[in-house]
């Protein structure tokens, strides 16, 4: 595979006015914000899931701003939406907090200050990632409660360029894998890279837990999840698209348990 075909995603560069501790957030005894392969987004001052529903909204696509054809956007609608669908019902599974996608079009977010809560917004943009507009990256904005730093709910840019032909169109099993990246940024993952075997003391692209069918924790960066053209079987990455793996439901869980007030 070449690096022109790799889904990338990114995240929580979100200058979140007011309602994120950007630094020394306040950790509860006994909470726990990393293991094998999941890392809670602490460093951003969220630290646990509320046990009350999140809702997944979607933004009505704006054709300057996606640069799709009405075509492409009619595609890219129907994958978000469903991939969306499947990525709330696995989160509600796994944590036990109610997750759902809401019908028809809601307006975009822009800043954590006026961001409903539990509410998460998910866009389809050309190029979202900012600094740079870097192609090929989508991003996550999450917020945090301040009253008990558990996530606020957010915003996801979803890069539209993944639906045009050309170097960015992408696999289905990638944008699904993606999708549910950006939402578990969302809700406070972190990317669990850690320095491997090159043992540079630098956590670096890919560089994340593995097993034998190659697979990566969905939050690692870029482009986790099962593994699709990294050596392992497609037929078997097709098979879980958009699956949170292990590592992603142990972090999951670890975020819900942290929950106290
Ligand atoms: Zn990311």
């Amino acid at each position: 595979m070449t690096m022109k075909k790799i889904a990338r995603s990114f995240g929580v560069l979100a200058a979140a006015a007011g309602l994120v501790a950007l630094s020394n957030p306040a950790y509860a005894a006994g909470d726990v914000y990393k293991g094998t392969g999941w890392r809670i987004l602490s460093g951003r001052g969220i630290q646990s899931l509320s046990p009350e529903p999140y809702v997944i909204k979607i933004v009505k696509p704006n054709a300057a701003a996606t640069k799709l054809t009405a075509a492409q956007t009619k595609k890219a609608e129907a994958k978000l939406r469903a991939q969306l669908k499947d990525t709330a019902a696995q989160l509600t599974s796994i944590t036990g907090t109610k997750f759902t996608v809401a019908g028809g079009y809601h307006p975009e977010q822009k800043a954590c200050t006026t961001t409903p809560r539990h509410t998460i917004t998910v866009g389809l943009k050309y190029r979202p990632f900012k600094p740079g507009n870097k192609p090929g990256f989508s991003q996550a904005f999450p917020c945090t409660a301040n009253s008990n730093k558990s996530a606020w709910g957010g915003w996801v840019w979803v890069d539209s360029e993944y639906w045009k032909p050309g170097d960015w169109s992408l696999h289905p099993t990638l944008i699904s894998n993606l999708v549910s990246h950006e939402v578990g940024h969302s809700i406070g993952l972190d990317h669990p890279n850690v320095d491997g075997s090159d043992a540079n003391n630098t956590a670096d692209p890919y560089e994340c837990v593995t097993n034998r069918y190659k697979d990566t924790p969905v939050m690692c960066s870029p482009n986790g999840g099962h593994a699709r053209g990294r050596g392992g079987t497609d037929a078997r990455a097709d098979k879980y698209a958009g699956q949170y793996t292990k590592w992603d439901i142990a972090g999951l869980k670890a975020l819900k348990a942290n929950f106290s007030r």
